[in-house]
């Protein structure tokens, strides 16, 4: 067979593969698409030119039009400051503004005038504008001999020192992202707007039609999109990119590309670590988490008012765990450890022939040897990271002790979350989950984790939770914990927010003064995560450089949060023997999976607009073989020519274990069609402002 033509040339060629033969593997910077051969990409479907997409030089182009929304992705869908993105992604918006009278979740929401626009207090957007590599930067700032532990800090360092430098212009947010633990460091600038309020979102009804049963399942018929505006001094955002709506529509074999922010993925680590992975962390999260929405579900039952406060929690917990029992069955079913280790294997029979490469041979050895030792406390470790997401009150107990010790340092030695540009999001976190706290369930939350925490084996064991609950009845214990505390009142917690390390210790408030006794034990647990941080910085380039250079062609680096393009093809898939799945699903399939019971229980003035149309014309969902991952959700899904023909939303069943491995057979991900979204504002929610300012009317 002859060689393809950008594969026999000397550039940064990303496939071996004739682009409809099967997906490409990539989450590719902007800085790597303006470096793959753009023959090749036409070949794909791509028919801009590549710098259409990103220009470095004016910091711009269309990518900045796929902005960061809290965690999720999304996109500049107009001139006056639309921006369109999941369902679940402003889901925490509406349940910040629901009450049993007004209960926006159920009903969803449309704002008919900007004044009835609903501000989400701790919703930002981010505007890509600079990336710049500092890698060089940064590792000088290492100092020779330097321990572990000193080369985290002084790498931290230097990243602090970046930033504060790029945050000197006004309304800049910097952030220092580390590629591949370390491969490669890049500075990226970006600018914020933090006044984003919501505008539209479906019935959750539609908006997540289907609900746990269907959630990283195809076939899909969700409505998985809502729209909210971007306000810059009180007037309307006007991005100088955003994405034409195409109401063309997408067929299978059409070029497509996913613009956004994929989250995390652990493809770069080793098997031994990928095995950590799983047993120390989604195996853990689908145990505890699991017990987790029980207990809330429980704890709620016949309140509405308890019901609305955890809702936003009880939905991101079903879905982590979902996904993490996905992952647990993908890793299996793709036999992805065993996969990676016969990789590894190659890789260093490569290094041992070449003297140049063997150190990598060493440097993967001790990731590993540091994996095993790293399962011994796994348990209490998982307990310690749970707490963000665990009981409210424990959260903000130790986030205020926390916080009144990094207060007293200068700004610059202050760990990176509590350092003066974080205060006003963690100010506005504080006071907003008060919406979210319910304590009967924060209670049955709060009572497990210590559990969990009582139960941890020798020389793993949390001594501040033995001191104070190992010999106590824990219902009784928790029930005077939360009588005595003044942490979960609102008014008095904002007035700790400002408060000293004296100031809180003399409250004598019993939940202060157990996150007192609990601090030693995570600054330990933070300077060993540091430790760790700061020999994998060491000991993965060298690994990793080892793995590119045996592969002999580009690889995009693991997902760490920052702007990624995925390019793809719409098409379906076998998820086993003798089924093929297609891609695209209608309104028709929406309508034969409505019982009228919960969560296929379609709303009426949805059911009345379909009974007026061919249902099966009205396109729903779609699958691609994208390369995504979790913080996709929201991303822009565009054609060849840039505009938008749908929002990724999820990834198929088969595919969550992608963050360890791509199989191309079974790589898809799940788009809304952005057809429905049309169909919807204009014949059930009769939208016409909307659909003026998305240039649908005129
Ligand atoms: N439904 C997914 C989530 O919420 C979307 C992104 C993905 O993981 O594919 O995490």
């Amino acid at each position: 067979m002859p060689m393809p033509r950008f594969f026999a040339a000397a550039c940064f060629c990303a496939a071996l593969l004739a682009p409809s033969a099967a997906g490409v593997e990539g989450k590719w910077t902007p800085q790597q698409v303006l470096e793959l051969d753009p023959a090749w990409l036409r070949q794909l479907g791509l028919q801009l030119p590549p710098e259409r997409l990103w220009d470095p030089r004016r910091g711009a182009g269309l990518l900045s039009a796929a902005v960061n929304i809290g965690g999720c992705s999304a996109g500049f869908v107009s001139e006056t400051g639309l921006i369109l993105t999941n369902h679940h992604c402003l889901f925490s918006v509406l349940q910040e503004h629901s009450t049993p009278q007004r209960d926006l979740m159920t009903h969803g929401f449309l704002a008919r005038s900007p004044e009835e626009e609903l501000p989400g207090r701790t919703t930002r957007v981010t505007v890509p504008r600079r990336f710049t590599d500092v890698t060089k930067a940064v590792l000088e700032a290492v100092p020779a001999g330097a321990t572990d532990l000193q080369r985290y800090e002084a790498i931290e360092r230097r990243q602090k020192e970046l930033v504060a430098e790029c945050e000197r212009q006004p309304g800049t947010r910097c952030r220092v992202a580390v590629f591949d633990g370390g491969v490669q460091y890049v500075l990226i600038e970006s600018f914020e707007l933090s006044d984003v309020r919501l505008v539209y979102a479906p019935p959750r009804a539609i908006g997540e039609f289907g609900g746990e049963i269907d959630n990283w399942m195809w076939p899909r018929h969700t409505g998985d999109f809502a729209l909210a505006r971007a306000y810059k001094d009180g007037k309307p955002y006007r991005p100088e990119f955003w994405l034409p709506i195409s109401r063309d529509g997408v067929r299978p074999g059409d070029f497509v590309m996913v613009l956004g922010y994929p989250g995390r993925t652990v493809r770069s680590l080793t098997a031994a670590e990928m095995a950590l992975q799983r047993d120390g962390f989604f195996a853990l999260r689908a145990r505890i988490y699991g017990e987790w929405i029980q207990l809330l579900e429980q704890a709620t039952k016949g309140s509405r008012d308890g019901e609305i406060a955890v809702a936003s929690t009880l939905k991101s917990l079903h879905n982590v765990v979902k996904n993490a029992q996905g992952q647990m069955a993908g890793l299996a079913r793709g036999r992805i450890l065993e996969k990676q280790a016969e990789q590894e294997k190659e890789v260093e029979a490569w290094a041992a022939q070449r003297p140049e490469w063997r150190p990598a041979i060493e440097a993967r050895r001790e990731l590993d040897r540091r994996a095993g030792e790293r399962r011994r406390t796994m348990l209490r470790d998982f307990l310690f990271q749970s707490i963000p997401n665990g009981p409210i009150a424990l959260r903000h107990a130790t986030q205020l002790v926390r916080l009144a010790a990094e207060r007293a340092r200068p700004d610059m030695e202050r760990e990176p979350d509590y350092m003066e540009r974080e205060l006003p999001r963690l100010r506005a976190r504080l006071e907003r989950d008060q919406k979210s706290f319910y304590r009967p369930a924060d209670e049955a939350l709060m009572r497990s984790w210590l559990r969990h925490a009582l139960a941890l084996p020798e020389g793993a064991r949390i001594r501040a939770v033995d001191a104070a609950f190992r010999n106590a009845p824990l219902e009784q214990a928790v029930a005077q914990l939360y009588a005595g505390t003044k942490v979960t009142a609102l008014e008095e917690r904002m007035k700790m927010f400002g408060e000293t390390v004296e100031q809180l210790r003399a409250r004598r408030d019993p939940l202060l003064d157990f996150a007192f006794a609990l601090e030693e034990e995570l600054r330990a647990f933070d300077r060993a995560q540091k430790e760790h941080e700061g020999a994998a910085s060491r000991l993965r380039p060298a690994w990793r450089r080892a793995v590119m250079a045996h592969a002999g062609r580009p690889m995009a680096p693991d997902a760490n949060g920052t702007l990624r393009v995925s390019f793809a093809h719409v098409k379906g898939y076998s998820p086993r023997e003798a089924v093929e799945y297609l891609p695209q699903t209608t309104l028709a399939g929406m309508l034969e999976k409505h019982t009228g019971e919960e969560p296929f229980a379609l709303p009426k003035s949805l059911l009345e607009a379909a009974a007026r149309v061919d249902p099966a014309q009205v396109p729903l969902n779609f699958l691609a073989d994208a390369d995504t991952t979790g913080g996709n959700s929201g991303s822009p899904t565009v054609n060849g020519r840039g505009e938008l023909v749908g929002l990724n939303f999820d990834r198929v069943w088969e595919n969550v274990a992608n963050d360890f491995g791509y199989n191309p057979a079974i790589a898809r991900n799940v788009n809304v069609d952005i057809r429905f979204f049309l169909w919807l504002l204009e014949h059930v929610d009769h939208a016409d402002g909307l659909l003026k300012e998305l240039g649908i009317r005129r």
